[in-house]
């Protein structure tokens, strides 16, 4: 058993000083509680503030390498679409050995950037012509090995991708490499399985690509398949993040997709919809009272143009949420929530909307709603400082300039309203992954992160 003495933690109940973390070898958290000085004399003193790691909900590796190339004024349309033509253009050059070394680097720079846990929402199953590699699960297996190298806790979740649009048209060339039925998923589920064993540090998903790419039949069989294995396996799928999403699902099933959805297979608390911009008040109220956490990624949200999420409304009914990297054009959880909150003061008029009578703290009732939520969305016990839950800790600096004179919420605040970036030190299940801003490997990870990308862009 591992004793640390904490200046200062984000505890489920609020801020507290000089708290006692105990951790099993495992890496749970045994206990926590004041600390006793004349008992603490063991512990290893950890200066600083103490917040549970975020969970990044929604990530595509391979997009990191993408990150700053889709800036440029393009050919064709301007929109989110034009986008994914240039992604997929990207996504058709990877292999697994790439998809290895990118995803490498953006999980140490996610875990500088205080996420301990990552949900990979994965679609490049495989070889870019839709032949299967000779070990299907190659692209899988890439993302585990970097999620080792990096030290990170993962969550995979591999995709189903069936068809181009809702009316069932084929899938065009550029999606080929993404095929994959409920077959397949239990196919590879069964192959991660036997790798991931018990690994606390790895939990096996299902992710829906969407309801344009996934027929309802094989959204009911996948659910079915997956529940059957494991009853609180996460699911995951991308939800009315475009109006013409929305559009395309009045004109040809007369239906909004939320409604799609829910006709295949009722939504519940081990559900995550992300994105959800294009939700409205009568199916935020139906996400809430099924309790799925909404899965937001503000930074990409931003660079596609997908809109708004009405965070006020979603708040106002009890609903759950979590942050997600998506794209990877950001890799700092602060990012995200500040986004989030920046663009509710944007549209909304007001200041402070993330707060409320019982948390007055922007950042403290940010970073608790999302490390929870973000927990849940990952089927993962982490989030929260508290005996059971996994030792992911993120520690800021008190010494850092953005924290000059700042205490507990004042501090977290601080670090997601402020210039700098004052995490410090990062554990992942017990074990320290970056220590006084750096990782162990991240010069040999960022060697081999720059020749791949040399050969991709050559
Ligand atoms: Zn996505």
């Amino acid at each position: 058993m591992q004793t640390y003495l904490v200046d200062q933690a984000l505890l489920p109940h609020g801020w507290a000083e000089n708290v006692l973390i105990e951790v099993e070898p495992e890496g749970n958290i045994a206990g926590v509680g004041a600390a006793d000085l004349a008992d603490a004399h063991h512990a290893e003193r950890i200066h600083g503030v103490v917040v549970p790691g975020m969970v990044d909900l929604h990530s595509h590796a391979f997009q990191r390498g993408l990150a700053g190339l889709t800036q440029r004024l393009p050919e064709g349309e301007a929109s989110f679409w034009g986008w994914r033509e240039q992604m997929y253009a990207f996504a058709g050059r990877l292999q697994p050995e790439d998809e290895a070394a990118i995803a490498a680097q953006l999980y140490v720079e996610l875990l500088k950037g205080g996420y301990t846990t990552v949900c990979e929402f994965h679609y490049l199953h495989h070889q870019p012509d839709g032949r299967p590699y000779a070990d299907a699960a190659a692209m899988s297996l890439a993302l585990h090995e970097a999620a080792m190298e990096a030290g990170i806790a993962l969550t995979l979740l591999p995709a189903l991708y069936m068809q181009a649009g809702v009316d069932g048209a084929p899938l065009g060339a550029g999606q080929r490499r993404f095929a994959l039925d409920p077959e397949g998923w239990a196919r590879l589920a069964t192959t991660l399985t036997t790798v991931f064993r018990d690994d606390p540090q790895r939990r096996l998903g299902l992710a829906l690509h969407s309801v344009r790419a996934v027929p309802a039949a094989a959204i009911a069989e996948a659910v079915a398949l997956a529940r059957a294995e494991d009853a609180g396996v996460p699911i995951h799928i991308h939800l009315a993040e475009q109006p013409r999403e929305v559009r395309d699902c009045l004109e040809r099933l007369n239906r909004r997709p939320l409604a799609v959805l829910r006709e295949a297979n009722e939504i519940d608390a081990g559900w995550c919809l992300v994105h959800g911009t294009h939700l409205d008040a009568a199916e935020l109220a139906q996400v809430a009272a099924r309790q799925a956490v909404i899965g937001l990624c503000p930074t990409t949200e931003a660079d596609l143009g997908d809109g708004v999420f009405p965070l006020s409304e979603h708040r106002a009914g009890q609903g759950q949420l979590g942050i997600g990297s998506d794209s990877n054009i950001a890799t700092e959880a602060a990012a995200e929530l500040r986004l989030l909150e920046h663009g509710q003061r944007l549209a909304g008029l007001r200041r402070t909307v993330a707060a409320c009578a019982e948390q007055p703290h922007c950042g403290t009732a940010l970073w608790a709603l999302a490390a929870i939520g973000g927990a849940r969305a990952a089927g993962r016990p982490a989030g929260r400082l508290a005996p059971g839950f996994r030792a992911d800790l993120v520690v800021l600096d008190p010494e850092h300039p953005s924290l000059a004179g700042r205490r507990g919420a004042w501090a977290l605040d601080s670090w997601l309203f402020a210039p700098g970036q004052p995490v410090r030190d990062v554990m992942v299940g017990g074990q320290w992954r970056v220590r006084d801003g750096r990782h162990p490997s991240e010069a040999s990870i960022a060697r081999a992160y720059r020749a791949t990308l040399a050969r991709l862009l050559a």
